[in-house]
């Protein structure tokens, strides 16, 4: 069998990483041809030694310059490019079969919904790229004839209980509803008073999965499981009726289907993203992962809870966005994602966080725009529109 050859965008992160482990165990089945990542040159060496991509890419051109030599001298002959476009350049070589989308935020979507149109398999877990432009991402996968595999816990559990060949009609699939399940996050017991208090750090102290600082942050906001509401509207065709949030603290359950018939399919295991990236990776056939299964004599209890929406008002915002359509999930996204970094930098409160996106979403004009210029333009507007209020 030929190897699948890769590239991993945002290979130093969370989900880069976990990519790579995943990757590492199977030498015979993948072959990295590119890694790209922003600013963490060092990390990025080290992984070039590892796996030897033909190219690497970062933010810098004078950092992916020094990257290169220092590969030089090490022996390695991976190729250092910068910036913006040689993203979409590794994202859409001839020789790439398939792409993990896994940089944070809208940054990631331009290579991400290149990688679609170039036809790829796309294995996403920039949720952000489809909240942005769903409509634009979904279009362009379809033109390309990509395979579009999700990567988000929540949405590969989805996808492993749909029935196999689903294509997006709820109804020919005899689906009633999508159960999206969410941990609660780090402040899911706090009260209104002490969340405004809340630290970067306190927001960052998930107590079930170790991610990025952004989605950290906005897990304990439950502007995660409203992105990822978003998401799961494009990916599998569902109005924001019919899709559930679902507060499960264990994290066991890690989202579910429910048909007309009254069964509920749910996908388990332990909470360890290298499942859904060994799924994305080897679908449809199935592959070790290095995670142990899940030992229900250990478990003491599975509990649920339906999402206050008074004290995590992120999650009715994002919901509210899904509903009036146009640009607004776009500027919810750009909104939060200023939002979220001034809070990570200690320049707003969390609870300054929906306060703003909810401003940027009553103060701009949020008709539907047609190309994906005139989408980043509505997403930088969003962005300064929230860099405003922040500076003031
Ligand atoms: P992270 O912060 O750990 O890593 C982000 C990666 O993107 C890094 O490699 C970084 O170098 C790169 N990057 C950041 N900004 C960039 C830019 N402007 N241009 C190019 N590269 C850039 O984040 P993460 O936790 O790995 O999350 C990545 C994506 O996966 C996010 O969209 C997140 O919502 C999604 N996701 C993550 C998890 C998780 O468990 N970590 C679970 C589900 C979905
Ligand atoms: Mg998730």
């Amino acid at each position: 069998m030929k190897p699948l050859a890769l590239t991993v965008l945002g290979a130093t992160g969370s989900i880069g990483e976990n990519t790579l482990d995943v990757v590492a165990r199977h030498p015979e089945r993948y072959k990295v041809v590119a890694l790209a990542a922003h600013r963490q040159a060092d990390k990025l060496f080290e992984q070039c030694r590892r796996f030897a991509p033909a190219y690497a890419v970062l933010a810098d051109a004078a950092d992916a310059a020094a990257l290169e030599a220092r590969l030089r001298a090490a022996g390695v002959a991976t190729t250092v490019l910068s910036g913006p476009d040689a993203l979409v350049e590794v994202a859409t070589l001839a020789e790439v079969d398939g792409v993990v989308a896994a940089i944070v935020g809208a940054a990631g979507l331009p290579s991400a919904l290149a990688a679609a149109r170039a036809g790829k398999r796309v294995m996403l877990a920039n949720k952000e790229a489809l909240v942005v432009a769903g409509r634009l991402f979904m279009q362009a996968a379809r033109d390309g004839g990509a395979t579009l595999l999700p990567i988000d816990s929540e949405h590969s559990a989805i996808f492993q209980s749909l029935p196999a060949g689903f294509a997006g009609d709820l109804d020919a699939a005899g689906v009633d509803k999508l159960v999206l399940t969410a941990s609660g996050g780090p402040f899911r017991t706090w009260s209104a008073a002490k969340l405004a208090e809340a630290s970067p750090d306190d927001a960052c102290r998930h107590p079930n999965w170790v991610m990025g600082r952004k989605i950290s942050v906005d897990s304990a906001s439950l502007m995660n499981k409203g992105l990822e509401v978003i998401e799961a509207h494009w990916l599998f065709g569902a109005p924001p009726s019919r899709i559930e949030v679902l507060v499960h603290p264990q994290s066991v359950i890690h989202s579910m289907v429910q048909y007309r018939d009254g069964s509920i399919v749910a996908q388990l295991g332990s909470p360890d993203m290298r499942t859904p990236i060994a799924y994305a990776l080897s679908w449809p056939e199935r592959i070790a992962a290095g995670v142990a299964p899940l030992d229900f004599t250990t478990l003491s209890s599975l509990t649920f809870e339906a999402p206050d929406l008074t004290r995590f008002p992120c999650l009715r915002l994002a919901f509210a966005a899904l509903e009036q359509g146009g640009d607004a999930p776009a500027v919810l996204n750009a909104a939060n994602e200023v939002a979220v970094a001034a809070f990570l930098d200690g320049r707003i409160g969390f609870t300054d966080i929906p306060r703003l996106v909810d401003g940027a979403l009553s103060g701009l004009d949020l008709a539907a725009s047609v190309d994906l210029d005139s989408l980043l333009d509505k997403d930088a507007a969003a962005r300064r529109w929230v860099g405003r209020r922040i500076a003031s």
